[in-house]
């Protein structure tokens, strides 16, 4: 019995993969430091917890409404209007499991075979994974170092065609760090407003960052109803494993994306929803400190891997995540990755793990402990400095 052909154009996601070897190394004896998965290492804020808790107490353990129960959808639309900037309601919002599934089921209803989506590369590899399974032509466009890790906006604009049916934006960026400005933001809404196309905003991030907030594009003059947001609990309220999030969209989207749910979920768990709720409407100090602790390890992390030899690493302006570029040191960014793990016991994932123009780069997590990280780089450092090891293409 053979698979799907379908099963063939569906990929991975290789910081899963990097857990899975650093949980055998552990189990051989071996100290890892974790620095491959992108999950807050911060608990779930209590008040969210014990509403979980008391929601199971309550009887919350049921089937719920397919799109999301409606006073939540209430508090997702009001919580989004309020940081976008922007008039949307209930009827605009799907609450799924996670973030991915609104990736997935975006895709799924709107790519035909042959349409062309354009992303972000190196970018969430789910994006191009999900582009070839639905049968849409992938047309990555790199993100530039020298930008902070944005794209190049003319080669944006060229890589626009008659066929471009959706495009991708992410920022705060997975795996750079990147966060797109104001005027680029602008710009990139001048270039699709008239188009026949629609705009994949993932804003997972949007409540980590550092310098600039992260603006969405659905607050430009026209494009509300050309965006889906993504958005959802995961990184916000250190939920990864509740399994929350939502997308904002045009009404006609969100009946193809309940239709999408009633067949895969039926719905998201109820008395995850009633801690959603109250995780949205109840206060945000925790999110902010976790934010304040991240910028600490940010500035330190950075400093360190900058004083490394053959490291840059530019200084991310949102998301959990550094990038260095480690041309300079000689070896390949997957060999790198892969010495790194198997002699120094830390574990990060090879950039080209997240599209062709990652090569060359590593994706360090700093969503571990400040004295972690500062073992990390004594690590890295002690382990660049041993002569016995020539760098590896
Ligand atoms: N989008 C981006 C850019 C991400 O980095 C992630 C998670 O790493 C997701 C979406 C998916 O989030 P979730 O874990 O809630 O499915």
């Amino acid at each position: 019995m053979n698979l799907a052909e379908r099963m063939n154009r569906i990929g991975v996601e290789k910081a899963f993969d990097v857990l899975v070897r650093a949980r055998q190394l552990e189990a051989q004896g071996r100290s890892v430091i974790h620095l491959e998965i992108g999950e807050p290492d911060f608990p779930t804020p209590k008040h969210i917890v014990e509403a979980a808790k008391k929601a199971l107490d309550d009887g919350w353990t049921h089937y719920g409404p397919t799109q999301g129960y409606p006073d939540l959808r209430e508090a997702v639309a009001r919580y989004i209007s309020r940081s976008r900037g922007i008039q949307v309601g209930p009827e605009h919002v799907s609450v799924v499991p996670g973030g991915k599934p609104i990736i997935f089921f975006a895709i799924l209803a709107l790519i035909e075979k042959g349409d062309e989506v354009i992303y972000p590369n190196p970018g969430f590899p789910i994006f191009e994974s999900m582009i070839r399974f639905a049968g849409g032509v992938p047309v990555p466009v790199p993100l530039v170092e020298e930008r902070g890790f944005v794209f190049d906006l003319d080669r944006l604009r060229d890589s626009l065609s008659d066929r471009t049916r959706l495009l991708i934006l992410n920022s705060p960026q997975n795996p750079t760090g990147g966060v797109i400005s104001r005027e680029d933001m602008a710009s990139i809404a001048e270039m699709v407003r008239e188009r026949d196309l629609m705009v994949f905003s993932d804003e997972m991030y949007s409540e980590i960052w550092y310098d600039q907030p992260p603006v969405s594009i659905a607050g430009f003059p026209g494009m509300l109803e050309k965006t889906i947001i993504l958005d959802g609990f995961s990184k916000t309220y250190a939920m990864t494993g509740w399994r929350m999030g939502y997308g904002v969209m045009p009404e006609w989207l969100v009946t193809a994306v309940t239709k999408l749910m009633v067949n895969s979920n039926s719905c998201t768990a109820s008395f995850s929803q009633r801690a959603g709720l109250v995780a949205l409407d109840g206060p945000h100090d925790e999110t902010k400190r976790m934010v304040a602790e991240f910028r600490r390890r940010r500035d330190a992390f950075c400093d360190g891997l900058n004083g490394l030899p053959g490291f840059r690493c530019a200084r991310p302006g949102g998301a959990f995540y550094a990038f260095p570029n480690v041309r300079g040191t000689g070896w390949g960014s997957k060999q790198l990755a892969d010495a790194l793990l198997e002699e120094a016991g830390i574990a990060c994932v090879d950039g080209a793990a997240f599209g062709a123009f990652g090569e060359g780069y590593i994706r360090f997590s700093y969503a571990n402990s400040y004295k972690n990280l500062t073992e990390a780089v004594e690590r890295i450092s002690e382990f660049l400095h041993n002569k016995s090891r020539r760098p590896r293409k």
